[in-house]
């Protein structure tokens, strides 16, 4: 019989509503499987395990090695496809981790709720089953890491939460979706991935990687205050990755210390590099030493640069690396 694996991580798939007021995470991986209707016809053998009962903004890098390592260790007993239920706040972040520390072409498959289990159309069963359903696809093999909500499927490259509360809040700006199920079957399409691998290395929670975000009028000051505090320094700039010209000396002057990463705050498109050519502009900062995302957003980026650097990846190498996503 083919084995698929749920892990359950928390998040509103598995909420309650709590004494104190609003929901909390109390459900097991078997109490949200439980709600799921017309499993028993699909013929699988699920097996499902509560490896934590987290809202996702909790979640820190130590408990993402400890998914990694779970999810291998399914693969490696025999598990067909794996499944895993999460809060949606960081989900983006998690399939990033997942495919990029997960070495096989058995599917792995991130799925939750933005409907908790006591509310009204709650979308937790119907996303529990439609992943279950792409985790088991002969389409899906290969693909890495896959979000799958409302029907949709996602690439863990380019899947963002874009709404904090519809039910089609999720995305992926600029491509599209891999696919999408049809009746409950999953139709993929697939597309080129990135072939990279990095170990699920537990240093990684030891470091600390700043997410920086430019706004109008920046001056910088909190990137002075705060970046002597991190390993390596993801810059979220505006529009195709500039930052004003006052902020520029501070950015180099960070750039020649510790890696620092140029994203765009857009949420969408890549970082530019040769169009602009002021103060602040992407082609300024990257001669001054920034390294580019290429289409990996802000928080993407950020999973990138703390697994590199958790490997002890030298600047030439996360630079030749970012190079992968453009
Ligand atoms: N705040 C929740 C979480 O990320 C939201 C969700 O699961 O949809 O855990």
């Amino acid at each position: 019989m083919t084995r698929v694996a749920i892990i359950a991580m928390g998040g509103t798939i598995a909420m309650s509503p709590s004494a104190g007021g609003g929901v909390v995470p109390a459900l097991s991986a078997e109490d949200v499987l439980a709600a799921v209707p017309g499993l028993a016809e699909l013929g699988l053998d699920i097996t499902a395990h509560t490896l934590r009962s987290l809202p996702s903004p909790s979640l820190g890098f130590a408990d993402l090695v400890a998914l990694s390592d779970a999810v291998r260790a399914e693969i490696a007993a025999g598990a067909a496809g794996v499944v895993v239920t999460h809060g949606t706040d960081t989900i983006e972040e998690t399939a990033l981790f997942l495919d990029l520390t997960v070495d096989s072409p058995v599917p792995v498959v991130v799925t939750g709720a933005m409907r908790h289990p006591t509310s009204a159309g709650a979308d937790g069963p119907a996303n529990l089953y439609a992943a279950i359903r792409v985790a088991v696809a002969e389409s899906a093999r290969g693909l890495g890491c896959l979000v799958v909500m409302s029907d949709e499927v996602h690439g863990a490259r380019f899947v963002r939460k874009g709404h904090t509360s519809s039910m089609a809040a999720f995305a992926s700006p600029g491509f599209g979706p891999l696919g999408l199920l049809v009746e409950g079957e999953p139709r993929l399409r697939g597309t080129p991935r990135v072939g990279l691998r990095l170990p699920a290395n537990p240093r990684v929670a030891d470091l600390r990687v700043g997410l920086i975000t430019v706004a109008l009028g920046d001056d910088g000051e909190l990137l002075r205050r705060a970046g002597d505090a991190f390993a390596g320094i993801v810059i979220a700039g505006l529009g195709a990755g500039h930052v004003p010209a006052d902020m520029v000396p501070l950015v180099a002057g960070f750039a020649a210390k510790v890696p620092v990463v140029l994203a765009s705050r857009t949420g969408s498109g890549s970082v530019l590099r040769q169009t602009y050519g002021y103060p602040g502009s992407e082609r300024d900062l990257l001669d001054r030493g920034l390294i580019h995302a290429g289409f990996l957003d802000p928080a993407k980026a950020r999973v990138l640069l703390q697994l590199l650097l958790a490997d002890g990846a030298d600047r030439p190498r996360i630079a030749s690396t970012f190079d992968l996503y453009r």
